[in-house]
């Protein structure tokens, strides 16, 4: 969605309120597509006292792959967005992180799509204990014991385990 922030910065309007969703279901994030859903986005840009500020929640279903197991998980994510917003050029864009610079005509999936990408998990579990994967005969551990002789895996530990102590 496009706003005209020109008009908050002059303080024509005073505020400007938007609720829409966005297809993101080609962005890839860590070798998924997780937005098979239209992403939510909502909130206010407002001029209070001459500094405009942009709060807003992002709200999107997630469909993931557990990094362990593979098995598909439905996840929910909110991402709540703070930002104070400057015109370009402005000096006070590079004096704090959520300080943006941003355009009279602006395309706020521009600002907040980036937001929701950095909060994203690099890797997720369908349950905290998932047992993953026989790396032998694929099996999934968490129904089954499939019987294969599984190494354990090298640490730098393991070494100990042959010292024999005299
Ligand atoms: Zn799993
Ligand atoms: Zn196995």
């Amino acid at each position: 969605m496009e706003v005209l922030l020109r008009d908050l910065f002059d303080g024509t309007k005073r505020f400007i309120d938007f609720d829409y969703t966005t297809d993101l279901s080609e962005e890839e994030v860590f070798f998924e597509k997780p937005f098979k859903d239209p992403v939510r986005f909502s909130g206010r840009i407002e001029n209070r006292a001459g500094v405009v500020s942009l709060t807003a929640d992002i709200e999107a279903a997630l469909s993931l792959h557990c990094s362990r197991c593979g098995k598909p998980i439905r996840d929910f994510k909110a991402v709540p967005v703070d930002m104070i917003l400057v015109p370009q050029g402005d000096p006070s864009a590079d004096e704090a992180e959520c300080v943006f610079e941003v355009r009279d005509r602006q395309e706020l999936n521009e600002l907040l799509v980036p937001e929701l990408l950095l909060d994203m998990d690099m890797a997720v579990l369908c349950k905290e204990d998932c047992r993953g994967r026989c790396f032998k005969c694929g099996a999934d551990l968490n129904e089954k014991e499939c019987g294969c002789v599984r190494e354990e895996p090298r640490s730098p530990f393991s070494v100990l385990k042959n010292i024999q102590i005299k």
